[in-house]
């Protein structure tokens, strides 16, 4: 145990409105070497905030205002791709949610944002329980507003001890290719799949729709047409309607107040089945219960990360638009595909390889677009790299670029081997290929033309064909 009391300077409403981050000398407990602390589970009960992660890590705090919140950077922690990007309903101890991200990846911070309900300073003790791995933040000297929000809204995993409904509170994309719904306490569901619609319904009973309602914003190349909540009685019904070639499957549950809902590029799989027929929607695993080979497309970049950009134009949302095409074409040749983004978020490196690697992908192909500084505008080209000593890796990277070059008249600048992430972590045949550069003027305009993206899909989509029919076995 280690008791340590931190924020009582950063944590307080005398304090300058954005206050630098402090370290407030917590030492570090470092689990077994090597190791590296994990954030698990940010959860709310009667003592205060409790924390599941193997180690008490380092912590930096500061009151931010406008709106009025405390962020709380754990030092050295990663944290769990199942919470990354959650938010934790809270309501209690003059906090109204906790919103839980990477904030960094190397070196590794994780960082928890505290939305005040109030202005009342807000000090915590901090305390680690080694045997259960928890650590506890609790609320100190609120014993007087902590008695009077008693009978206010409160939230927590055994917290049945009030009449209040359990409201349903949003609808998020968490950068996994889920939709999460998020309620105020756990949940359970019954679902069906009108197939005649690609609509996907969840009825979730004893819950009302939340006044606050939070719902994502569906871009315009969305694979989700329409999501509907309608209160029936004492359930909620969330129907979400598919494009075509896309369908949802559950994911498995770990968070009891959530549900989320995987979003996959299916081709022709349901092709056959009698509309009506399936009640239940059954996960899909891609290659394993449909037969075909799973091909994973990661569009680079997203969200706040526009990538290489020049002249008001993202990589994030080339590499976006082509990877949809990629993955039509492959469809087309009779792959199922899985995208590791398909809507303008932002996505860490480690969730896309675990999303291939969970799927057991047959290939992985991360799709980017180059860029150098304005004395180099001359230079373009495409580069197809794969891991180093990769020998599969290699194979489809020359396949790809073969295609690539022959079917673009694209600069050749080789097949390339680079200690990328994304092509080092996935366990499958990756590649990453440089589709062009964005700060050569000619290439650039080629690059945003959807013709030319759909010639660079197809290139891209015919090497990995030829790939995979050579090693199908
Ligand atoms: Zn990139």
């Amino acid at each position: 145990m280690v008791g340590t009391c931190f924020g009582t300077q950063a944590i307080n409403a005398q304090v300058p409105l954005v206050s630098p981050l402090r370290d407030n000398d917590l030492q570090a407990q470092l689990p077994s070497s090597g190791q590296q602390l994990q954030l698990r589970n940010v959860q709310v009960n009667a003592d205060g905030f409790v924390l599941q992660i193997n180690g008490s890590p380092q912590m930096r705090t500061s009151r931010v205002a406008n709106p009025d919140r405390i962020i709380l950077d754990l030092q050295a922690t990663e944290v769990s791709p199942y919470i990354h990007n959650s938010v934790v309903p809270i309501n209690r101890y003059g906090v109204r949610q906790i919103r839980v991200a990477q904030f960094q990846k190397y070196p590794a911070i994780t960082r928890l944002v505290f939305d005040l309900d109030s202005t009342s300073p807000v000090n915590w003790q901090s305390s680690y329980d080694q045997t259960r791995g928890l650590l506890l933040l609790r609320p100190v000297g609120l014993s007087v507003t902590e008695k009077n929000t008693s009978s206010l809204p409160v939230t927590s995993s055994s917290g049945s001890n009030n009449s209040l409904p359990t409201t349903i509170n949003g609808l998020s994309f968490n950068g996994y290719g889920q939709l999460v719904i998020d309620a105020s306490r756990a949940i359970t569901y019954r679902s069906s799949l009108d197939l005649a619609n690609n609509t996907y319904s969840l009825t979730i009973p004893a819950t009302r729709i939340s006044s606050q309602l939070r719902r994502p914003v569906l871009g315009a190349n969305s694979p989700i047409e329409q999501i509907r909540l309608t209160q029936v009685g004492d359930a909620v019904v969330v129907s979400v309607k598919m494009i075509s070639g896309w369908q949802i499957s559950e994911s498995v549950r770990t968070n009891p107040q959530a549900i989320a809902l995987q979003l996959t590029s299916v081709g022709q799989v349901n092709a056959g089945i009698p509309p009506n027929t399936r009640s239940q929607v059954q996960p899909n695993y891609g290659n394993v219960t449909s037969g075909r080979q799973l091909v994973v497309i990661d569009p680079g970049h997203g969200g706040p990360d526009v990538g290489a950009t020049r002249n008001g134009v993202y990589e994030k949302d080339i590499v976006l638009a082509m990877s949809k095409q990629l993955g039509r074409i492959l469809q087309q040749m009779g792959y199922s595909v899985m995208y590791t983004r398909t809507e303008d978020i932002d996505l860490d490196l480690e969730p896309r390889v675990q999303m291939a690697e969970n799927a057991r992908a047959s290939a992985f192909v991360s799709v980017h677009v180059n860029s150098l500084d304005a004395s180099s505008s001359q230079v373009n080209g495409v580069e197809t790299y794969h891991a180093p000593s990769a020998s599969l890796g290699k194979n489809l990277a020359e396949l790809v670029h073969q295609q690539i070059i022959a079917s673009t008249g694209a600069n050749d600048r080789g097949v390339r081997s680079a200690r990328f992430y994304v092509i080092t972590k996935t366990s499958m045949p990756a590649i990453l290929v440089e589709t062009g550069f964005i700060t050569n003027p000619s290439e650039a305009s080629r690059l945003v033309d959807s013709n030319y993206q759909g010639r660079m899909a197809v290139a891209i989509a015919q090497g990995i064909d030829q790939f995979l029919k050579s090693y199908r076995r």
